[in-house]
C-alpha cells in the first residue's frame, strides 16, 4: 500500500505531544489516523507526509521547518522508517521492509515567491510540491477562488526553478486555469495526489476526464482518495465507491497511473470502513474481489512505486 496523501504532520503541528508512532497513546479527542502501527495493519509500504499550514495562521516559513522539525524527530528517525530523498533510499525502504516516508508540501505560500526558500525546502528533504490550498495565495489560484485565476508572474517562476531542481509538481487543489498552464509550463509529469474523476462525483476538487487523459499521457500519476464527498454524491461513501472512479480512470487509459491519496488526517468526516490507515485493507479487498491481484498491486503501490523510482533524484 502506498499512500500519497496525509495530514499527519498538521496534527503534530497543532499538537506535539500526539504520537504519529503507536496509536495506543493517543488519548483524543484528536487522534492520528495515519499512525506506525495502523499503516502496518494496512500494508503499507510508503506514505507521503504533507506540510500543511492551516487556514487560521500565518503561513510562514518558520511554521514549515517546525513541521519539518517534527517529522524528523518523531517519523523518519523511527527505525519503522526510511526518509525518501530520491531512488535509492525508496529501494532500500522495500528491499528493508521499512515504510518509505516522503516529505511533501502543499501550498506554497510559505515560500513567498523566492527561490531561496524553495531550494531550502527541496535540501530539507520535499520533493512534491502542490502550488496551492483551496484558495488564492501569491503562485497561483485554488479550486475555491471564486475569480479561477491561473498561475502569477512568481508562480510561473516558481515552476519553472521547481522543474529545474526535479521537484515533482502536485495538481490536486489547483484551478482548472492553473492546471492547463502547468501542462504547457512543464515538460516533467505531474501528479494529482489526492482526487478522484469529476465525471464519478461532480465536485471541483475531482477531475475533469480531460484532465485525466492529460495526466495519463504524461505518465504522471492519479491518486484516489477516501474524502468521502469527493468519492459520492449520494450519501455516505465506503470503500466499494471507489470503484466507478477506478473503472472510468481505466477506460480512459489509465491502468497504470492510478495510485492512492488516502487524505487521513485531513479529513473530518470519513467513509465508512475508512477511518484510518489499518481499515485501508478495506480498499484492498474491494479492489481485488473486481479486478484481481494483478491490478490490485499496481493501483495500491506498483504504480506509485514506478513514478518514483523514475522521477526522484538519485
Ligand atoms: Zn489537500
Amino acid at each position: 500500500m502506498a499512500d500519497f496523501h496525509c495530514d499527519v504532520l498538521s496534527k503534530l503541528l497543532a499538537d506535539p505531544d500526539l504520537d504519529p508512532i503507536d496509536s495506543a497513546n493517543n488519548h483524543g479527542p484528536v487522534t492520528i489516523d495515519a499512525t506506525l502501527d495502523r499503516q502496518r495493519a494496512g500494508g503499507y509500504m510508503l506514505q507521503a507526509y504533507a506540510v500543511y499550514l492551516t487556514e487560521s495562521k500565518p503561513k510562514t516559513m518558520d511554521a514549515v521547518l517546525r513541521s519539518i522539525d517534527l517529522f524528523e524527530r518523531k517519523i523518519a528517525a523511527h527505525a519503522g522508517y526510511r526518509k525518501v530523498l530520491g531512488r535509492r533510499d525508496l529501494e532500500r525502504a522495500l528491499q528493508e521492509g521499512k515504510i518509505a516516508a516522503l516529505l511533501t508540501l502543499e501550498g506554497a505560500d510559505a515560500l513567498q515567491g523566492d527561490g531561496t526558500l524553495l531550494r531550502t525546502a527541496f535540501a530539507l528533504g520535499v520533493r512534491v510540491l502542490g502550488l496551492t490550498w483551496n484558495y488564492a495565495n501569491w503562485a497561483a489560484d485554488g479550486v475555491l477562488e471564486p475569480r479561477q485565476g491561473g498561475l502569477t508572474v512568481k508562480g510561473r517562476k516558481l515552476v519553472d526553478e521547481a522543474r529545474d531542481l526535479g521537484l515533482v509538481l502536485d495538481v490536486s487543489h489547483l484551478t482548472d486555469t492553473g492546471f492547463w498552464e502547468l501542462v504547457e509550463r512543464t515538460e516533467r509529469p505531474l501528479i494529482a495526489s489526492h482526487s478522484n474523476s469529476r465525471r464519478i462525483c461532480p465536485h471541483p476538487r475531482n477531475l475533469t476526464d480531460d484532465q485525466l487523459r492529460a495526466l495519463i499521457a504524461m505518465d504522471g500519476r492519479i491518486g484516489l482518495t477516501y474524502v468521502p464527498y469527493f468519492m459520492t454524491d449520494r450519501g455516505q461513501a465506503e470503500a466499494r465507491d471507489l470503484l466507478p472512479h477506478i473503472e472510468h480512470i481505466c477506460s480512459l487509459g489509465g491502468e497504470n497511473q492510478l495510485m492512492l491519496g488516502s487524505d487521513f488526517d485531513g479529513i473530518e468526516q470519513y467513509a465508512k470502513g475508512l477511518r484510518h490507515a489499518g481499515e485501508a485493507v478495506h480498499v484492498r479487498q474491494e479492489v481485488e474481489r473486481a479486478y484481481g491481484a494483478t491490478f490490485a498491486e499496481k493501483l495500491l503501490g506498483g504504480n506509485a512505486v514506478r513514478f518514483l523510482l523514475k522521477n526522484l533524484p538519485d
